[in-house]
């Protein structure tokens, strides 16, 4: 039997629709990240919390919700989570508070929100959604991004609410170690190589094939008061657009954004029709050269995933629909 055209086009839609993939991708951080570090239960906990992030993130996709709200779902665990460096559990900064850095970019009309150097604001990914949504502007910092949080009916949090014993003793570890070993020719090699762990991000395509991606950190431990990172730039530490992938990326910040990671993850695929994970890769290799490391999550609309970091270890995890869930720790681990 022969269709009518219209009929032929109309199931070829809901079948290109039944079958388009969608799925997320989350980091909890990249960095030196070894099995003899971490106990059984502590490794447990964060694959546990892991697994929380994935499936809230999951469960939005799955019922046809948009792919910024699984990233902001997604995200909002691992920041309330003490485990990660974002929100509650935040590394301190050398003033021996929590100062914290989000972005979250829409794939589909590439607008994007940003906040830096907040200090009371429980998820700052929600904020950075807020700047992208209810503001004029793409980033917003420090007491500026508070006010507008305040005029939004945001709950002002103490800064002892991110505040845990564990990160305090990395602060102090670092600065006894970085004032001992900080010279030109060592450049704080300690603070920054061990002592970093947690950023959180994920990036994820629904339903209707939009891309998005969001990143939220507490910096680095003993970072210099009012120091940003790369995870609050767009086009550093976050990008996503639907012509070409959403982007992730942890590490040290410095040379994510003298890199221009995310972004340039995308131009390569824009410009040279370069596979996302070859363009993950190529990019990563640029941090290395420059001396830095760290890791990338990245998906593109086809449902290609990248999970590639040149530390020894990253938190993350992976749901695409149709395929199992990958939670992974270290590096002898699955990557995709
Ligand atoms: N990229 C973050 C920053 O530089 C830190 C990290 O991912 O560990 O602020």
């Amino acid at each position: 039997m022969k269709l009518p055209f219209f009929l032929l086009a109309l199931t070829t839609i809901a079948a290109s629709a039944a079958t388009r993939p969608y799925g997320l991708v989350i980091h909890g951080g990249a960095g030196v990240i070894e099995r003899a570090a971490l106990s059984p239960e502590r490794e447990a906990e964060y694959r546990a919390r892991l697994a929380d992030a994935l499936n809230a993130g999951y469960a939005v996709l799955e019922s046809g919700g948009t792919s910024l709200d699984a990233v902001t779902a997604a995200i909002n665990i691992m920041e309330d989570s003490p485990l990660f460096n974002a929100g509650k559990g935040a590394v301190f900064n050398a003033d021996g508070i929590c100062e914290l850095d989000a972005s979250i970019m829409d794939g589909r009309t590439q607008a994007a929100g940003a906040v830096a150097g907040v200090h009371h604001i429980k998820n700052p990914i929600n904020l950075a959604r807020d700047v992208m949504l209810k503001s004029a502007h793409v980033m917003m910092v420090g007491d500026g991004a508070e006010k507008f949080a305040r005029s939004l009916g945001y709950e002002m949090m103490p800064n002892e609410y991110f505040q845990t014993d564990w990160r305090r003793q990395q602060l102090k570890k670092a600065q006894e170690k970085d004032g001992k070993e900080r010279t030109a020719a060592q450049p704080g090699d300690y603070f920054t190589r061990t002592l970093r762990w947690g950023t959180v991000g994920c990036v994820a395509l629904d339903k209707t094939g939009n891309l998005a991606a969001g990143t939220s950190t507490g910096g680095m431990t003993n970072k210099k008061f009012g120091r940003v990172g790369d995870a609050p730039i767009i086009g550093a530490g976050t990008y996503a657009s639907n012509a070409t992938c959403a982007v992730s990326a942890t590490g040290w910040g410095e040379f994510f954004i003298r890199v221009g990671v995310a972004r340039d993850i995308a131009a390569q695929m824009e410009y040279r029709g370069t596979p996302l994970r070859a363009a993950v890769a190529a990019s990563l290799a640029k941090v290395a050269r420059l001396g830095g490391d760290g890791g990338v999550i990245a998906l593109d609309a086809q449902g290609n995933v990248a999970m590639e970091f040149n530390t020894p270890g990253m938190y993350r995890a992976a749901k695409l629909s149709g395929q199992p869930a990958v939670i992974a720790i270290y590096g002898d681990e699955a990557k995709p």
